[in-house]
């Protein structure tokens, strides 16, 4: 196993960068600790591409984010992934919040965000009349969106794969050596030789950086947890709702989701340990509460599932994305908290022209990609085109799970795709199947039944996310 560049982490951040290098005649490697790309921050985060007014204008986040939000539309397409361009408010409840929103409009401006508007209180109800009475005025960012964020990661990793980068899940790096002017990895999946390393491990960035000899990072665990909603409040608002930022972060947003869902959350806490995705019952009162004040209507009735994410603090609240000063061959892209997943598409491309500085001869491939084969969704199609798969595919005749119409067809496509699901939380990333109001109660086990059969293992081998979660113990007669 010898590579030119090696990529650790396989968020949204590592995804993109390895398919932005695999438009190159290079030899590389993604490697992931867990059992399937977007296991961290980037499946658990409210799923926002922001304008960019937020950043402190000239910080790399502020140019990053504008520039990601610009490049998004392109890439969402090419990886055929959802993405909708809705807008955004900052909701202002007294005077002091319309300072607030004043001085994130300058920001706006100074970070070349278009199209910002201040609305006052009737022309933010015509818009939004389920917001709050209690609403003065609000910034509105048209450019704001909102998109699928493990979609595009799996979508990134797959088209990066397509493309001759070799993916290794299960693979935690544990420490180093260097050999000549290569880095010898120790990993659980066995050694590894590589040229280049880009450390992409988000809230771990700081662990891996220090095991090649650079502890200058710090990178501190900020805990957010969020309340999914039925599909039944999906028209409760239609653009991402924002209160005014605090020092810990943006606030309690409410938010459509591009499949129909209301999101709200995060809290923000400061924790110590870099694993604690539990959600609290103060953390979710904080989301209640923090969201009613913008939305009274909400009904709770409605909750379906809650999770945690964790932000990569770093201290020096900016993305830290450079070659090590400590370490040769070692590339930093660290402190990557939001807007890390707006501007992913331009931090890849940031990436790319570090690496075009490397000692490394870049040739672009004639047989290059672009574009990731798109997959059927039965619930998006009309009945013609229905008939005409299903004649054609007869899996995609038979439903799996009925609260997100996914068919047998989608199930197995998702399995047999490069990068594809291997366990029953890949397939629901993958399709939604059992991300609906039964979560998974009803297709759990058929799903079991399809990896089984497909991957060919026994049916107690199967599990929920990897490792030693297996669904099945045994017979019981
Ligand atoms: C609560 C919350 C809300 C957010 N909301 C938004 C938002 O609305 N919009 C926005 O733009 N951004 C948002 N963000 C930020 C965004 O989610 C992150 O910036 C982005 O997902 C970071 O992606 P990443 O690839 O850098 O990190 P990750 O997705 O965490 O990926 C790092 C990967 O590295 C792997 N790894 C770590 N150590 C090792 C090792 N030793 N060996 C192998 N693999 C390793 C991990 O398992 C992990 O999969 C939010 C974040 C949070 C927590």
């Amino acid at each position: 196993m010898n590579y030119d560049i090696t990529i650790i982490g396989a968020g949204v951040t590592g995804s993109l960068i390895a398919r932005e290098l695999s438009r190159y005649n290079l030899k590389v490697c993604l490697v992931e600790k867990e059992s399937d790309v977007a296991m961290g921050t980037s499946k658990a985060n409210s799923a926002i591409v922001h304008a960019g007014y937020d950043a402190k204008p000239g910080s790399l986040k502020a140019k990053l984010n504008v520039r990601g939000n610009e490049l998004m539309g392109d890439v969402t397409e090419k990886l055929h992934v959802p993405f909708k361009r809705i807008g955004s408010f900052v909701l202002a409840f007294n005077e002091e919040d319309m300072k607030q929103l004043n001085k994130l409009y300058q920001y706006g401006i100074e970070n070349n965000v278009p199209n910002m508007k201040i609305l006052n209180k009737q022309e933010v109800k015509e818009m939004e009349p389920n917001l709050s009475d209690e609403v003065m005025g609000a910034l509105y960012a048209p450019t704001a969106g909102i998109v699928c964020p493990y979609e595009l990661t799996l979508a990134a990793a797959e088209n990066a794969v397509d493309n001759g980068v070799e993916l290794i899940l299960e693979c935690e790096v544990t420490g180093v050596t260097k050999k000549d002017d290569s880095f010898v990895l120790n990993t659980s999946k066995g050694e590894l030789v590589t040229k280049y390393i880009i450390n992409a491990a988000g809230v771990h960035s700081d662990v891996v950086s220090a095991m090649f000899g650079d502890d200058s990072i710090e990178i501190n665990p900020r805990k957010g947890e969020y309340l999914l909603l039925d599909k039944k409040q999906g028209d409760v608002v239609n653009t991402v709702i924002f209160q005014p930022p605090t020092k810990m972060g943006k606030g309690i947003l409410v938010t459509p989701t591009v499949d129909g869902n209301i999101l709200l959350g995060p809290t923000a806490e400061d924790i110590k340990d870099k694993e604690d995705i539990a959600t609290t019952n103060t953390g979710l009162d904080k989301v209640i509460q923090g969201a009613k004040k913008s939305v009274a209507s909400i009904n709770t009735r409605d909750v379906i599932t809650s999770f945690a994410g964790l932000r990569a603090t770093s201290s020096l609240h900016d993305f830290i994305i450079e070659k090590s000063n400590k370490v040769e061959g070692l590339i930093n892209v660290a402190g990557i908290e939001s807007p890390g997943l707006s501007a992913a598409p331009a931090v890849s491309k940031y990436v790319l022209n570090i690496v075009k500085t490397l000692d490394i001869e870049l040739i672009e491939k004639v047989n290059y990609i672009e574009e990731r084969r798109p997959v059927y969704k039965i619930r998006e199609m009309n009945e013609e085109e229905r008939a005409k798969l299903i004649s054609e595919k007869p899996l995609y005749g038979n439903i799996i799970c009925r609260c997100e119409t996914v068919t047998e067809g989608e199930i197995v496509d998702c399995i047999h795709r490069s990068a594809g699901a291997t366990n029953l939380d890949g397939v629901k990333r993958r399709t939604r199947a059992g991300m609906g109001r039964c979560q998974g109660g009803f297709c759990a086990p058929r799903v079991v039944d399809i990896i089984s059969r497909e991957l060919n293992i026994p049916k107690d081998q199967v599990t929920k996310m990897g490792g030693k979660s297996n669904m099945l113990v045994g017979n019981t007669k």
